[in-house]
């Protein structure tokens, strides 16, 4: 049955309520056929006993009758005698034979039924010598069965002597039909009990399938809504009773788990937050005096003209950069965990960002005796949109990587053009070097937090292992990709791609951009200082960031004021008269966007007028900064740390360059 059940096509697919109905079903058509046709074949035997036993008392009957007549061979009355049949309607045909075996007198049916049957007969076989089976006649007493008929032969006595024998062939037509009608009957019941075995399965699986769907409900919600609350409420106290108590008690512990993961992740949560917040503070606390010493450095780099005084500066340049970019390292990887990682879209200019990484790593380069060279490939926009200070800080990086690893040889930092996506292209960027190279298997999880290949060449080179971790972190959540090749002993090639969108129809030009070469001197020093002329207005807090600034704008040519907030800014404004003023964003009292409100919408204000640029100095250069800005009434801004260049073309922009 199980067999039979699992043969069949599709079971598997059925819903337990199907399952249930169609097994009963079965199971009961199965009996009822089965004892179905166990009657039919009893009363299929039945029937013929009852022929045989008629005939049998009727063939005695007139084989006593027929005695006399056929000892005195009279045929008439041995007729007479035999048409008795008649009264056996099954009876078709009945033969006295004599001794010698030939037929004395033959009685045949008259009916209508019978008649064909009579055609049958003759053209059976055996009934080509005698109308009877030879079977039948030399065994009196025995039925012999074929097809059609039953034949039957008693011999008949006179006194003691034996006159001769009956034959009897009867029909077993009558049988025939009893039989077909039981089958009809049979298959009509079978028909009706079909239907109410349906009937009554339907009614009944549902006290087995109900509970099981709900279970099975049960289960569906508890792992689509995860509300580990829910239980079931049943009442059965058989094995789905058993299954449901047990759901419940699964549903309690993996509630309880939930819950204590919950508290767990809350927990490591806030311990993350306070981790970054901690570590974003800190680094925040340890950037500020680091701008400052940058800045004053730089002012020192450009004020002394003694070339030992000027090997000390560079060095407390170096260090304090790459403190910074630790530092910076650190921030970044901090707020990539908190998810506070937000692109810092705008637009800019390639060739800056080439002329950056340059004049930041040719000193290195230079000091090394290392060739640093830059190649763009054909198409590359000259002004791109996208987050420029990510961008330069995984430059930074690789190709900081690049020269430190790098004992003699060169590093190349290639920009190509890839395909375009929807909403602009990728641009590959490649830094190849002729290093020291990564072994395969370093090669594996060299993007991991806190991986160096060797810690021997760590100490030699330094390092904290954060920075490709960083890398490609910054890579990813701006939707790139980044990746390398390498072959120990010989050197290396890390690439990475990024999407951007053209903001111009420019292009730079193909080809070699610029090169640096032991014995050649930085491309960014001894550039031709820059000078501009007007009078600035400085508002800031930090008495570090003042004096950096004022220094340099002076450095420029700039005749420049500085106050310590914005209150003192809205005083200098409409007392004096001023080309530009730069008011940092975050200062106590009144901030830099209200000090900037209130110089634009003063009355008293007579000294600047509506022209006059007002440039915001900030921190956070985030995305819709800018807008705040010039809602504020703003005209641009300059981010922190103060960058020379960023400075020299805000300068340029409001102020005009003067010819040196
Ligand atoms: P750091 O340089 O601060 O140690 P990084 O994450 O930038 O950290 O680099 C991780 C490690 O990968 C380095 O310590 C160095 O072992 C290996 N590495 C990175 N770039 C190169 C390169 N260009 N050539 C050889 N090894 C490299």
């Amino acid at each position: 049955m199980r067999r039979i059940m699992r043969s069949l096509p599709g079971m598997n697919e059925l819903s337990i309520k199907h399952k249930i109905v169609l097994i009963s079903v079965c199971t009961t058509m199965l009996a009822l056929v089965m004892s179905a046709v166990i009657i039919i074949v009893a009363d299929y035997a039945r029937q013929r006993a009852k022929m045989v036993e008629a005939t049998s008392v009727l063939s005695s009957l007139v084989s006593f009758n027929a005695g006399a007549a056929l000892a005195f061979r009279d045929p008439e009355v041995a007729s007479d005698v035999l048409s008795g049949f008649s009264l056996l309607p099954d009876v078709v045909e009945a033969t006295i034979f004599l001794p010698d075996g030939k037929e004395f007198v033959t009685y045949r049916s008259q009916q209508e039924r019978h008649k064909d049957l009579l055609v049958v007969a003759a053209g059976q076989p055996e009934s080509q010598d005698l109308s009877f089976s030879n079977a039948a006649v030399m065994n009196p007493g025995r039925p012999v069965f074929s097809r059609f008929f039953m034949d039957y032969s008693k011999p008949i006595f006179f006194g003691n002597t034996r006159q001769g024998v009956i034959a009897i062939r009867a029909d077993l037509g009558s049988i025939y039909s009893h039989i077909a009608f039981s089958i009809v009957v049979t298959l009509c019941s079978l028909l009706i009990a079909l239907l109410i075995s349906v009937f009554v399965s339907q009614r009944l699986q549902k006290s087995v399938s109900r509970p099981i769907a709900e279970l099975a409900g049960a289960f569906r919600e508890v792992s689509s809504s995860k509300d580990y609350s829910k239980r079931l409420l049943l009442l059965a106290r058989d094995e789905i009773g058993d299954l449901a108590t047990g759901f419940n008690t699964m549903l309690e512990v993996v509630g309880e788990r939930d819950r204590e993961m919950g508290n767990l992740v809350r927990e490591l949560k806030e311990a993350t937050e306070t981790k970054s917040a901690f570590l974003a503070n800190m680094s925040h606390e340890i950037r500020t005096p680091l701008h400052g010493i940058l800045g004053i450095t730089s002012l020192l780099l450009e004020a002394s003209e003694d070339s030992k005084d000027q090997k000390y500066f560079q060095t407390i340049d170096h260090s304090a950069r790459t403190l910074l970019q630790i530092i910076n390292d650190i921030l970044d990887l901090s707020r990539i965990e908190a998810d506070r990682f937000e692109p810092e879209i705008e637009q800019f200019s390639i060739k800056d960002v080439v002329e950056n990484i340059v004049g930041l790593l040719a000193p290195v380069a230079i000091e090394k005796g290392v060739t640093l060279s830059v190649l763009m490939g054909e198409n590359v926009p000259s002004d791109l949109k996208g987050d420029s200070r990510r961008l330069m800080q995984i430059l930074v990086n690789l190709v900081g990587n690049a020269l430190k690893f790098t004992g003699a040889g060169s590093v190349e930092l290639k920009i190509s053009m890839q395909d375009a996506v929807e909403s602009g292209f990728l641009l590959l960027f490649e830094v190849t070097d002729t290093g020291i190279g990564i072994s395969e298997e370093s090669q594996v999880g060299i993007f991991n937090d806190f991986s160096q290949v060797d810690d021997s060449i760590s100490r030699r080179f330094g390092g904290t292992g954060l920075g490709l971790s960083v890398s490609k972190s910054i890579v990813e959540l701006l939707s790139g990709e980044i990746g390398v090749q390498s072959t120990e002993g010989e050197g290396s090639r890390f690439w990475f791609r990024l999407p951007f969108e053209a903001a111009s129809v420019e292009r730079t030009g193909a080809g070699l951009m610029s090169t640096v070469s032991d014995g050649q001197s930085n491309p960014m020093e001894g550039k031709p200082k820059k000078k501009y002329s007007g009078k600035v207005l400085l508002a800031d807090d930090s008495d570090v960031n003042r004096f950096i600034m004022i220094e340099t704008l002076k450095s420029y040519g700039i005749e420049a004021m500085a106050v310590e907030d914005g209150v003192g800014a809205v005083k200098a404004a409409s007392t004096g008269v001023f080309d530009m003023i730069i008011l940092d964003i975050q200062m106590p009292d009144i901030d830099g966007m209200e000090a900037a409100r209130q110089i634009r919408n003063s009355n008293a204000n007579v000294a600047v007028d509506k022209a006059t640029p007002i440039i915001a100095f900030t921190a956070s250069a985030m995305q819709g900064d800018r807008e705040r800005f010039l809602e504020a009434g703003m005209d641009d801004y300059l981010s922190k740390p103060m960058q020379n260049e960023q400075l020299q073309s805000v300068l340029a922009r409001w102020l005009g360059e003067l010819e040196t």
